[in-house]
């Protein structure tokens, strides 16, 4: 058995991958307060002004569902009904309060009852998201920044000022430039690191302070820059697009299929690295610029164009540079049962794909670890395409 003390670079990141609860009460054993928080869109560094230390909440797909469907029907995503059961199963018992949001209508109806459920001392707030991008939605995300802002503030007892937050800003801009270092590492033929560990260390990442997961990618990065890895023959190079993959078994699957999964447009990865928070705008203004215009996501509609193309191509255009710069040969669009959000979006997103001649895969996933080996002959076959 490893400890995780002897551990550094990616075994370390794998060990808090699977070791999280330990992980984070030996940071609440250092006098810290943790808030868990749904989706991309809470600001981290209002989260890490107020000394507060943010965790992400995540399902888990080997734990089958009993308390969380007391609660949530089972015609909404399993992702967020596992996320509840694990919350009811005492899972988040570590944390301090919750940061609910409405990215979906399901992750809003759990905020609300994870809220309901929780003891009555915790800290919870609920962001409200607009779903438009136009100058009214700006303004109304600042607005609940400021309502952010003022929450922590009395829940803390600490001020929040614009220096500290300025500072924290470039913390979290120096954790999304490191992320992006590794992506950069997937370019290469083969990819530096899988798309299976980069999951694990992103994952750790969300799950300890900021200082220590910085100091984690820098050890990780170091590794992966150091490593040979040897071309065996040429591997299809995929790009994953879709719900939320929180567990690495479904990278794996796809990567044990014979492809390399190199690039994603997904929340647990470029959705949540991609831009920063520029540090030459009053900070709350420049941080709804990064959470809410930045953040590329089917729970936010641009402004419809005049034809399906030029409908698409304004959507999806960011997806043109990743199918570039990282030489992407097919798509796994990846749905979870039930994912209205991405679900509704697959027809467009498919389409505009294939316009770009890149060869694509639906797979809908019920968010159990029982149902990822009958997926794989269907990957199997996908990738026998490309031979
Ligand atoms: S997987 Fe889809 S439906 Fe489920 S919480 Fe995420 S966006 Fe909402």
């Amino acid at each position: 058995m490893y400890s995780d003390k002897v551990l550094t670079g990616i075994k370390r990141a794998e060990y808090i991958y699977l070791n999280r609860s330990e992980e984070i009460f030996k940071i609440k054993q250092q006098g810290k307060k943790v808030i868990a928080y749904f989706c991309c869109y809470p600001p981290l560094e209002l989260l890490t002004s107020s000394g507060l230390v943010p965790v992400r909440i995540l399902g888990d797909i080997k734990e089958p569902i009993t308390e969380g469907g007391k609660h949530l029907p089972p015609i909404m995503c399993n992702y967020i009904r596992s996320c509840l059961d694990c919350k009811q199963k005492n899972n988040y018992d570590y944390s301090d309060g919750v940061i609910g949001c409405h990215s979906c209508d399901g992750i809003e109806r759990t905020s609300h009852i994870w809220s309901n459920l929780a003891k009555p001392e915790s800290f919870s707030f609920f962001l409200d998201i607009p779903h438009t991008l136009n100058k009214n939605a700006v303004d109304f995300f600042v607005l609940q920044l400021k309502y952010m802002k003022n929450a922590l503030e009395q829940f803390t007892g600490t001020k929040i000022s614009s220096e500290k937050l300025l500072k924290e800003i470039e913390l979290h801009n120096k954790t999304r430039k490191l992320v992006r270092v590794l992506y950069d590492m997937r370019k290469l033929d083969p990819p530096k690191i899988s798309g299976s560990d980069l999951l694990k260390v992103l994952v750790a990442v969300m799950t300890v302070p900021v200082e220590e997961g910085n100091a984690l990618l820098i050890e990780v990065i170091k590794e992966v820059n150091n490593l040979n890895t040897a071309k065996i023959g040429k591997k299809p190079r995929l790009l994953i697009w879709g719900s939320i993959i929180d567990n690495f078994e479904m990278i794996q699957l796809i990567e044990s299929s014979g492809a390399d999964v190199v690039i994603d447009d997904s929340a647990i990865g470029t959705r949540s690295y991609w831009h920063d928070v520029k540090l030459d705008d009053d900070p709350i203004n420049a941080i709804a610029d990064r959470y809410l215009v930045k953040v590329e996501c089917p729970c936010s509609f641009k402004e419809a164009k005049k034809t399906f193309n030029a409908d698409n191509e304004n959507r999806f255009g960011y997806i043109n540079e990743l199918i570039k710069d990282w030489k992407v040969d097919g798509a796994v669009l990846y749905i979870i049962r039930n994912c209205d959000p991405h679900g509704f979006e697959i027809p467009a997103i498919k389409s505009y794909f294939e316009s770009r001649g890149i060869r694509t895969i639906i797979l809908e996933h019920d968010y159990t670890n029982s149902s990822i080996p009958p997926l794989k002959t269907r990957m199997d076959a996908f990738i026998e395409m490309f031979e």
